[in-house]
């Protein structure tokens, strides 16, 4: 395999480029500035693209020898996401955030540079059959966007057998990778319950339906869904993280409202405590002369699952890259969530993880006001986008 390394990465290029995004976050759905600058790089590159799929996503797609977009042969998609968080970063350094309120916090803007790396080597040298798919998408933070390129068509007009990504993970040194076969980001569901009774004067509370002290137990018994009721080897979660109710200290109000999120690993599990989140909210409302309303939010998203021959591959490819010890091929589940699992629904594919180590600064991880990419990761990023991409094409060419 001609793994056209020796071509030269421009490191201090992409290093620029990287900070440039760094300094210049967008948020979902709004990463026109962003687009325009990958829109740039690839076409220096002479790499023909599709813009706009999902308002401001990109298809970037690289032919290998004797292939174009009529006749593309076997296709590979590799996924990068471009928005940042609205955040107030802190950091010190001359790369950090010139846009109030915004920040590249989860490292996006590294993901979407190590893939412009990779163009860079698989547009060097075309001695590979079949055509790589560069998906630079929006929105992966709430926006669902992966969905939204999805929506507008993204494997018809884009065809893939099988799709992969990368997200940088501070809780793995640099210079290590992960990846596992099965469910490797949870399942992320918001619902909100809205318990009603009756307000009054909070001295004549007999006169009135309390909804605080039902939703107080509401909140108490819901701890019990995960604790009691699911399996402790498939891991879930669910937080109460607002309760909003009444105005004032003499007041009895009329309702209160519940919100929260559920994190699963499994179907099973989040239909549980979908489930449970009912049937508890509504007969403890009940036993009080309250009612209760669940409901769930629009955008959650699915658990991102890698396919079992995609996962294996991806994690060859991590050890030939990194070696052995620091390929880690069955790492524990993460319980955040990520919209690459909606691509996983429809193609086989697989989700890693790049170690970007804590930098010196323990306690400071993704989403952390004074998180940063880690820049030794374009390189070998970039290294291993190249390399999945052509041993995938080995294996196509072996069947
Ligand atoms: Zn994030
Ligand atoms: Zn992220």
């Amino acid at each position: 395999m001609n793994l056209a390394e020796g071509a030269a990465l421009r490191i201090n290029q992409l290093t620029a480029f990287r900070r440039d995004l760094h300094m210049h976050p967008e948020l979902k759905y709004e990463e026109s500035r962003t687009a325009d600058k990958v829109a740039a790089y690839l076409a220096a590159l002479g790499i023909p693209m599709v813009r706009g799929l999902g308002a401001t996503g990109i298809v970037a797609s690289i032919h290998g020898k004797d292939r174009s977009a009529g006749n593309p042969g076997p296709a590979v998609g590799i996924r990068a996401d471009m928005d940042a968080l609205p955040l107030q970063e802190i950091n010190p350094f001359a790369h950090a955030s010139r846009n109030e309120g915004r920040m590249h916090a989860c490292g996006h803007d590294g993901h979407t540079t190590m893939v412009l790396g990779a163009a860079e080597l698989l547009a060097a040298n075309r001695d590979f059959d079949g055509t790589v798919h560069l998906i630079f998408q929006p929105a992966e933070e709430g926006g669902a966007g992966a969905r939204a390129m999805m929506d507008e068509g993204l494997f018809e007009k884009f065809p893939c057998q099988a799709v992969f990504a990368l997200h940088n993970w501070p809780a793995l040194p640099q210079g290590q990778m992960g990846v596992r076969v099965g469910p490797i980001m949870a399942a992320a569901r918001m619902f909100e319950i809205v318990v009603r009774g009756r307000g009054g004067h909070a001295a004549l509370p007999h006169t009135t339906i309390d909804p605080i002290p039902v939703a107080c137990a509401i909140v108490g018994q819901l701890q019990t869904l995960v604790s009691r009721g699911t399996d402790p080897l498939d891991a879930a979660v669910l937080t109460v993280g607002s309760i909003q109710s009444g105005t004032s200290a003499n007041i009895i109000p009329d309702e209160a409202r519940i919100q929260g999120t559920c994190r699963n690993l499994t179907e099973a599990s989040q239909q549980f405590l979908m489930d449970g989140l009912r049937r508890i909210s509504s007969h403890i409302a009940e036993a009080h002369f309250a009612t209760a309303e669940v409901s769930l939010k629009p955008g959650g998203y699915p658990n991102t699952s890698n396919h079992r021959k995609e996962a294996q591959f991806m994690g060859e490819v991590m050890r030939e890259l990194v070696g052995d010890d620091k390929a880690h091929t069955d790492v524990l589940p993460a319980m955040t969530a990520e919209d690459f699992g909606f691509m996983l629904q429809e193609v086989p594919g697989a989700y890693g993880w790049i170690g970007n180590g804590a930098g010196g600064k323990p306690g400071v991880g993704l989403h952390n006001p004074g998180y940063d990419f880690n820049d030794d990761n374009l390189a070998l990023g970039a290294r291993f986008w190249n390399r999945l991409a052509r041993r995938w094409f080995e294996t196509q060419a072996q069947r």
